[in-house]
């Protein structure tokens, strides 16, 4: 799984980064088309729920998408082929 930051979606708010332990959402340096400041990923494969949430079956921590407001987090399978990356952080 990897973390997916819909930018249609996110308002730039901010509220993302205030919550994640792992520090994996930044504040975004570059507008977007519309204007919007959209938070930077820091080594999102640290997110347990890249690792994790297909053994528990369940989405783990969870903070940023539950505090976000536009409903713009999320997570998604790999494509077909494409890598995955594995990291773990303590
Ligand atoms: S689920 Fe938790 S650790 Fe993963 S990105 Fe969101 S706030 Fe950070
Ligand atoms: S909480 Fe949601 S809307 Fe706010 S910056 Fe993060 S992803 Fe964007």
């Amino acid at each position: 799984m990897k973390l997916h930051v819909d930018e249609k979606r996110c308002k730039g708010c901010n509220l993302c980064t205030l919550v994640c332990p792992y520090r994996i959402f930044r504040p975004g340096k570059r507008p977007n088309q519309k204007g919007v400041f959209v938070p930077e990923l820091d080594r999102p494969e640290r997110c347990p729920n890249t690792r994790l949430q297909a053994l528990y079956g369940r989405t783990l921590c969870g903070m940023c998408q539950m505090i976000c407001p536009d409903q713009a987090i999320s997570w998604e399978e790999e494509k077909k082929g494409e890598k995955r990356k594995v990291a773990i952080e303590f």
